[in-house]
């Protein structure tokens, strides 16, 4: 049985998009395989805790489709699915591996841990505790009885190679000598990340373990873990890391890294799986655009490649306006209408709909575009006083149109322009100025048709 999952921090006010790219490739394994996929809430670290976060990352991989089987807010067999309330789980578990002596308690102060850290990097070392505490166990016992803080310890073994297989990385190895003896458990009682998800993907029988190429260090420690509880390793496979396109790790200045802002911005859930699924990865027949459907039937794991993917916004705002432009008339009336709080005129935005249909990216793209549509501009992209005397005219001779059709108000337009000599172009930028208030709009006279006469004719009245 095929199980995965994420174990998202509730440290953010939302998921990463990269932690969403994690999710879909978790996602897409348990469904090939019809799986399980499982969310795991790791609270662990209760001072970087960010209130609401937990809340709105279920909420935003909800609305993203990603469908998961277990999570706090959905039951399942291995509950409870948030690690603050596995406390006394990971307790005895963290004694098991100090009865096999594979961890051990620690109460050195805060001092010594600085002093050893400073002498490491003076000599250009790695800083690594120094096992003071493993040879004065029964000592550090009675004054940890005495009330003294303490923390437990990863008893790390000494010039031991320690090997594992990722699925998109092959085979890694590592001496045990490049490991610090890591802190299992804290003084607050609760277990750190290490302890937390060997423990905790060992009980939830997660057969897969995919997660970011960042925890690919951490592994090696997990490996030391499983094999001092006696546990069969689950299979590993460590996740490209999103970069932007120059390389730089993702960041907030260069590409907004919240996955709801895509949403909020009108980007279509199914076109942002759709780029994430190329990340690192490619069709097998190299198509770019596939239904969910379709990267289910057709991905295999072992095929993602261990470069750092770019994730070019350019590029994903290409594939959603694809997406957009796919879609059958009255869902993408029904989208802008909802994107819109159902604030605009539904029978304005039907009609306007065919004009911008080929333009827009994203559905936050509609508004500023058709803006004029619902109500007069209030201010212009070019000066019209000069042109006075010209939209005065323009005014009249639309006036008498009585046929208020595109192509009509079109040849009524074209032909005075020829008889007044004034340039089409500059004759139909004033126009669309006077009429849009922008140099760059839907077709003017579709757009005109639609405002209706005397709404133009209103707009032409401008002095
Ligand atoms: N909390 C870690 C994260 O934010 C989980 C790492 C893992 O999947 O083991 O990605």
């Amino acid at each position: 049985m095929v199980r995965t999952r994420i174990a998202p921090s509730p440290t953010g006010e939302d998921i990463h998009i990269g932690n969403l790219y994690t999710a879909l490739i978790n996602w897409v394994w348990a469904k090939k395989n019809k799986g399980k996929f499982i969310i795991r809430i790791e609270d662990t670290d209760q001072e970087r805790l960010v209130k609401g976060s937990q809340q709105k990352i279920l909420e935003t991989i909800n609305a993203f489709g990603l469908h998961y089987d277990e999570a706090p807010d959905r039951d399942g067999p291995y509950k409870p699915y948030r690690q603050s309330e596995r406390l006394p789980i990971y307790k005895k578990h963290v004694e098991e591996l100090i009865r096999k002596g594979a961890a051990y308690y620690c109460n050195c102060s805060k001092e010594r841990l600085a002093q050893i850290r400073r002498i490491a990097l003076k000599q250009k070392q790695i800083p690594k505790y120094d096992k003071h505490c493993l040879s004065r166990q029964e000592e550090v016992k009675e004054e940890i009885k005495k009330g003294k803080p303490f923390v437990i310890r990863l008893n790390v073994p000494e010039n031991k190679e320690i090997k594992f297989r990722d699925v998109i990385r092959g085979e890694v190895k590592i001496m045990s000598d490049n490991l610090d003896d890591q802190v299992l458990m804290k003084s607050d009682g609760f277990p750190t990340y290490h302890l937390a998800v060997v423990v905790d993907d060992y009980l939830m029988k997660i057969s897969h373990v995919i997660r970011a190429e960042e925890w690919l260090s951490s592994t090696p420690k997990h490996i030391l873990l499983y094999e001092a509880f006696g546990w069969p390793l689950p299979i590993f496979a460590h996740v490209p890391i999103l970069r932007n396109p120059d390389h730089s790790k993702l960041s907030k200045r260069k590409n907004p890294v919240w996955a709801s802002w895509y949403l909020e911005q009108g980007y279509l859930p199914e076109a942002v799986l759709n780029y994430l699924a190329l990340m690192g990865w490619s069709h097998p027949e190299q198509k770019e655009i596939f239904l969910m459907s379709e990267f289910v039937e057709v991905f295999d794991l072992k095929d993602i490649k261990a470069v750092g993917p770019a994730f070019d916004r350019v590029k994903l705002e290409w594939m959603n306006g694809e997406y957009l432009r796919k879609l059958p008339i009255s869902n993408f009336q029904f989208l802008i209408t909802n994107f819109y709080k159902n604030k605009l005129p539904k029978d304005i935005v039907i009609k306007t709909i065919p004009l911008i249909r080929e333009r827009i990216k994203k559905l936050s793209d509609y508004l500023p575009l058709c803006e004029f549509f619902f109500k007069k501009p209030d201010r212009y992209d070019i000066d019209l006083s000069s042109k006075k005397e010209l939209l005065v005219k323009v005014r009249k001779e639309l006036e008498r149109v009585k046929e208020w059709k595109a192509d009509t108000i079109g040849q009524t337009m074209q032909d005075m322009a020829n008889r007044e000599k004034v340039k089409t172009g500059e004759f139909f930028m004033t126009l669309r100025i006077a009429i849009t208030g922008k140099k760059i709009s839907p077709p003017l006279n579709e757009s005109m048709e639609i405002l209706g006469k005397e709404e133009c004719l209103a707009r032409l009245d401008i002095f």
